[in-house]
């Protein structure tokens, strides 16, 4: 079955001040949801996905929790125009950062709002389950720790199992391989969840692979992408919000494959040259159209269409099941055409 790839109209009915840029958002939102899940939030001519803080295994509210991002277009908007009452418009929860099976310890490293996830997760596990659970937190200073009270009550019921430890930069510097190392010890065997800026990331991930955990025992949940897509690499902005021209087509600059890719969006319909290795996502945009995405991972959903002459292949796929796959539905982001003609259909 097809899951809900719509917006909702959810309404905010309390909005908690967690840290100075810092906000809780607590829904009224009747969305079943996994600990660890988000929501992709369209506002300003933009979506972007902001995660559960709550854990539907002990929490009767839904809540989510945005950071200021200095610059930032919709985390902005949502903390200077939103106030209890607002209506805004969500997906339901999606997203496989989640619990896994199993008896082994869970070791999560976060860093600033990388710990709205991991608190989700934390709570189901200790509620749920009798692992053992460790969270290393990384913070500028003291100020913007934010969870403090409930990660030290948490602590405090499930003393013996479960141990927060907090590193703050204005006193310790950043954190480094060692206090990674230090801090995993010898859970070598344990699920490890990382959810952090992407430099944070990047050490965590390199150091537990030299530490001896294998790749993959972590779970990683980027709220940023790795590396410039291909659009933004040919000087074509993947903003999300601002649609582009046909010029993008020349600004790409790169070979035609020989096939086409036919993108219907909105009412409007385009065809541009297949390009090698360009994902259906960045044709869309290069054809001048302003497909929804979010995470560019495979990771969302967001991006999701139907595809409705060719085929394509996707690079990573953690958000269709095989019937989704089987109907047509494809991830734009990781869907490369392997047919001379596609055309994909996103919903209206
Ligand atoms: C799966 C997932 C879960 C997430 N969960 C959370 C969460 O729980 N909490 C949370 O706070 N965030 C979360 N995020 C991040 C969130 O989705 C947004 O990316 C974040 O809030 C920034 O969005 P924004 O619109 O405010 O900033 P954007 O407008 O996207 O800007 C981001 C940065 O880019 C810069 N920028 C923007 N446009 C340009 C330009 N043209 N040229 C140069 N620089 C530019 C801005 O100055 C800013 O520094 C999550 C992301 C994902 C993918």
């Amino acid at each position: 079955m097809v899951r809900d790839h719509g917006f909702h109209p959810v309404r905010i009915k309390r909005i908690i001040q967690e840290t100075a840029d810092t906000r809780t958002y607590v829904l009224d939102a009747p969305f079943p949801y996994r600990a660890g899940q988000f929501l992709t939030v369209r506002a300003c001519g933009a979506l972007r996905s902001y995660s559960m803080s709550s854990s539907p295994d002990t929490d009767s509210e839904l809540t989510t929790t945005v950071k200021r991002v200095p610059g930032g277009l919709v985390s902005n908007w949502m903390h200077d125009h939103l106030a209890p009452g607002d209506l805004i418009e969500t997906t339901a929860p999606a997203g496989v950062f989640c619990l896994r099976e199993g008896t082994a310890p869970l070791v999560a490293l976060c860093g600033g709002s990388g710990v709205t996830p991991i608190l989700s997760l934390v709570k189901t596990a200790l509620a749920t389950t009798g692992r053992r659970v460790r969270v290393l937190t990384a913070n500028r200073d003291a100020d913007s720790v934010i969870f403090r009270d409930t990660l030290a009550e948490l602590a405090k019921r499930y003393a013996g199992r479960f141990e927060i430890r907090h590193h703050l930069d204005d006193r310790q510097g950043l954190v480094t391989e060692a206090e990674i190392r230090e801090f995993v010890g010898g859970d070598l065997n344990a699920d490890v969840y990382l959810c952090g800026p992407a430099p944070f990331m990047a050490l965590a991930e390199d150091t537990l692979l030299g530490h001896g955990v294998g790749a993959g025992q972590i779970v990683a949940e980027r709220f940023t992408p790795l590396e410039p897509t291909a659009g933004e690499a040919a000087g074509v902005a993947a903003e999300p919000g601002r649609e582009l021209g046909p010029e993008n087509e020349a600004a790409a600059g790169r070979e035609s494959g020989g096939g086409t890719v036919t993108v219907v969006l909105a009412g409007k319909r385009r065809t541009v040259d297949q390009h090698p290795r360009e994902s259906l996502l960045e044709s869309a945009r290069r054809a001048g159209l302003m497909p929804p995405f979010s995470c560019e991972m495979g990771n969302c959903g967001t991006c999701i269409a139907r595809l409705t002459e060719g085929e394509a292949k996707m690079r990573v796929n953690n958000a269709l099941d095989d019937d989704e796959v089987a109907e047509g539905w494809v991830l734009t982001c990781q869907g490369e055409p392997v047919t001379t003609h596609v055309t994909v259909e996103y919903e209206a």
